[in-house]
């Protein structure tokens, strides 16, 4: 008898576990079907409305207000820049559910200066002037407002799904993500002081290039360092048809633009990515005119610290000794200057965190919907939201965002897609959502599920 009634215990257990796993999933399916028209909708007028990088005003109060209504503490206005002008529109809520882990979940709010041409009936016709007074389109060329309206599904969910984890929740809206200097003001204004320091944070970040549906991750580098560096080449301005009693900055300037290209191919380890690109190179005013200086402006990109600290040295050496044997006199060396602002550190995705989300993952979406995703050299700052030196696990997932049949379309065609930062960029907006919620819902219930 008691024999008997084990064996009946052992196999209600038994049988209990995996139809608990699926019954576990199954709600939040419903959950989030019942919420979609909603988020999209969201969705829909946060993209006819960006706002420029230090300037998410209006986005940064709506996600205040939204979190509020849910139930969660918020705590607006945090950042801090360099420039006293711009205001930090960082937004934190809080939600405490006991005792358990602190989780962080981070979405960035700003958009581009890009004019959007994707046509669709929610398209932005945003034109603002921007910092240097130019009037300037403005779109949501990145995406960032699936990544809210990502968000603010998932605060949804979790305040529903709450007996089912323990811990503090913390859902950052981040501004100024592409300017790179947004999370470093949030934590420059003391933000973990302010909100709990988490034990993990995480992020997403819609890809024009993955199906929605889908998501991607990539353990360990994710995404690249960036470093701005600004060249000023000077000469001895003079008249064009007497270049002997001159120096040429434009000259110098083209040897050195070449030159740099010879540090990744000569000086770097092939097995270390790295980027060096001029993307900017501005000098003289006139055909006749020998000028006086030329600007250069360069992105720098690198994983390891060590390979990007070489790569600035090595551009000040070629710049400087690239002038030198042109003849420019020593106290007019070329002037390089690295951005102390511009500047932000590789994305490195922790290799076990990421682990357990791409299992997550595969759980919830199913494996043929959960891909492993190369390294880009691109940035991101949501990095330091795991502070110097990785002390905070943090990791940074890809959700899907592209027209499947668009994706076929490009493979058949060999035509690249319009991804983001392209004023075509346009995400499937109801997959997109929906695998975005499902996915960072399922990532924080994991992170923080229940121990009974
Ligand atoms: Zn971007
Ligand atoms: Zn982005």
């Amino acid at each position: 008898m008691r024999k008997t009634l084990f064996g009946i215990v052992v196999l209600i257990l038994l049988a209990g576990f995996p139809a608990r796993e699926a019954t576990a999933q199954q709600p939040l399916d419903g959950m989030i079907e019942r919420e979609l028209a909603a988020l999209v909708a969201t969705y829909k007028l946060l993209h006819a409305a960006p706002e420029l990088s230090h300037y998410e005003e209006k986005t940064s109060a709506f996600v205040a207000k939204e979190l509020k209504t849910l139930g969660y503490t918020v705590t607006e206005r945090i950042g801090k820049y360099d420039r006293p002008e711009w205001v930090g529109y960082g937004v934190a809520g809080v939600l405490k559910n006991g005792e358990g882990p602190i989780v962080l979940v981070r979405a960035d709010m700003d958009a581009l200066p890009v004019e959007e041409k994707t046509g669709l009936p929610y398209a932005s016709k945003v034109r603002v002037k921007n910092d240097a007074g130019q009037e300037v389109g403005v779109m949501h060329a990145c995406g960032h407002d699936v990544h809210i309206t990502t968000l603010l599904g998932t605060a949804k969910m979790l305040v529903q799904l709450r007996d089912q984890w323990r811990g503090t929740l913390v859902l950052v809206g981040q501004p100024a993500e592409e300017t790179i200097d947004g999370a470093k003001a949030m934590l420059n204004d003391g933000l973990y002081g302010k909100i709990p320091k988490p034990d993990y944070a995480i992020a997403l970040h819609d890809h024009g290039e993955i199906e929605a549906g889908k998501v991607g991750y990539t353990s360990g580098f994710a995404l690249a360092s960036s470093t701005s560096v600004d060249i000023i080449v000077r000469g001895i301005g003079g008249h064009g048809s007497t270049p002997q009693v001159a120096k040429d900055p434009v000259v110098v300037a083209a040897q050195i633009v070449l030159a740099l290209q010879t540090i990744i191919s000569r000086e770097t380890s092939p097995l270390d990515p790295a980027v060096v690109t001029v993307g900017s190179i501005h000098g003289g005013t006139k055909r006749n005119i020998i000028p006086e200086e030329v600007n250069l402006q360069l992105t720098v990109r690198a994983y390891k610290e060590e390979v990007r600290r070489k790569l600035i040295a090595s551009i000040e050496r070629i710049a400087k000794g690239t002038a030198l044997a042109a003849g420019i006199p020593a106290e007019l060396s070329p002037l390089v200057k690295v951005s102390e602002t511009e500047i932000t550190p590789a994305t490195y995705n922790d290799p076990a965190l990421t682990e357990r989300l791409s299992n997550v993952f595969t759980r919830a979406l199913g494996a043929e919907n959960v891909v492993k995703w190369p390294q880009i050299m691109g940035s991101e700052d949501f990095g330091r939201f795991g502070l110097e030196g990785q002390q905070i696990p943090t990791a940074l997932f890809w959700v899907g965002a592209a027209d499947p049949s668009k994706v076929e379309e490009s493979k058949r065609t060999g035509k690249p897609l319009a991804g983001a930062h392209s004023p075509l960029f346009a995400p499937l907006p109801e997959p997109t959502i929906k695998t975005g919620v499902k996915a960072m819902t399922s990532a924080v219930l994991e992170l923080m599920k229940r121990q009974s």
